[in-house]
């Protein structure tokens, strides 16, 4: 029996732990299938305040797992594929393995939507993008293209016009999901073309990295090059919450609801980080969740057990 079981091991999940050990809990950390989060997977960090010249994502992320075990949590590599959390203690299951624990932690995450171009693997990082605050620095001056017609594709398409030297939003529909105001904010963009409807279908590169897209018109279906140093694909996210399913409050896109911070309906379970928040999704402010979270795990476990 652990005091806190902490499932994920991104920015919220070791803020979590870190805050969770030093505060006594004996604390399990349990890794999932990407160890160190969505982090692991970008490149260069700017905006983690207090590392002066940057830092690369897996390298942020392996410093904060050795800071987590070295304090004391324990790094469990396996995932949780089930939880039972109508009792106490609540119950976790990694495979046949059944955990319990007297609070649990989920900072799960998010996952990127992608476009499931044949280039996603290589490209990554050399011109494709899923996050344009991460990332919108490298194309400073330079031709980009977005993706999407949500409120992120909007946001994401104006954030980078303030630093590239055209933006061109790509979206398949005449019709947008983003709010009005979104939509016009970015139709007034004067850096901001939008191409319509048209969605792309591969990629162009050099040893470099991205060079051009392929767009097909989606009522003539015929096919052209867009030359872009990079491509940002807003098309939304997936929380990582299935395994949550029929135990805990959800919206209408599968995010966990929280209250007071970071509680869920279910007393001893917290959520912290993207599986609670598809508004800010940045590192700084899943940590800060998780630092809530560690530190609301304690007080429940002080005046419960
Ligand atoms: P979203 O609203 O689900 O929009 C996704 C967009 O991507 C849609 O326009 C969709 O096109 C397009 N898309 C999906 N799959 C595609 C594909 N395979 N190829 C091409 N296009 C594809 O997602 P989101 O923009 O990430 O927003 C998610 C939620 O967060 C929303 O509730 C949004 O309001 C909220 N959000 C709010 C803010 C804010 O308030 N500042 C900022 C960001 C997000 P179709 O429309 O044709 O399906």
């Amino acid at each position: 029996m652990s005091d806190v079981v902490i499932i994920g091991t991104g920015p919220a999940g070791l803020t979590a732990a870190i805050y969770a050990t030093r505060g006594g809990l004996k604390t399990t950390v349990f890794a999932g299938m990407q160890h160190g989060g969505q982090l692991t997977t970008t490149t260069e960090i700017e905006n983690w305040p207090g590392v002066r010249d940057g830092i690369m994502g897996p390298q942020l992320m392996a410093d904060m797992s050795a800071q987590a075990e070295r304090i004391g949590a324990e790094i469990v590599y396996e995932e949780i594929t089930k939880v039972d959390f109508s009792g106490k203690p609540l119950r976790l299951w990694a495979g046949d393995k059944e955990i319990h624990a007297k609070a649990v932690i989920i900072s799960t995450g998010a996952t990127a939507r992608t476009l499931g171009l044949p280039s996603e693997n290589t490209l990554m990082g050399r011109g494709l993008s899923t996050c344009a605050t991460c990332d919108g620095f490298f194309y400073k001056n330079k031709r980009v293209a977005v993706v999407g017609g949500g409120d992120s594709a909007m946001e994401e398409a104006n954030y980078l016009a303030k630093l590239c030297s055209e933006v061109i939003l790509i979206h398949r529909r005449p019709v947008f999901r983003a709010s009005n105001i979104m939509v016009e904010r970015t139709k007034k963009n004067p850096r901001i073309k939008m191409m319509i409807p048209y969605d792309v279908v591969d990629t162009v590169a050099d040893a470099s990295g991205l060079t051009g897209a392929v767009l097909r018109h989606l009522d003539t279906g015929k096919t052209e090059t867009l030359a872009v140093d990079g491509l940002f694909m807003a098309i939304g996210h997936r929380p990582n919450s299935s395994v949550f399913k029929d135990q805990l409050e959800m919206d209408e896109n599968g995010y966990l609801k929280v209250h007071n911070f970071t509680e869920t309906k279910v007393p001893g379970v917290f959520a912290a980080g993207d599986i609670a928040d598809h508004v800010f999704r940045q590192a700084i402010t899943a940590a800060g969740m998780g630092c809530q979270a560690g530190m609301q795990a304690i007080r429940y476990i002080e005046e419960h057990y």
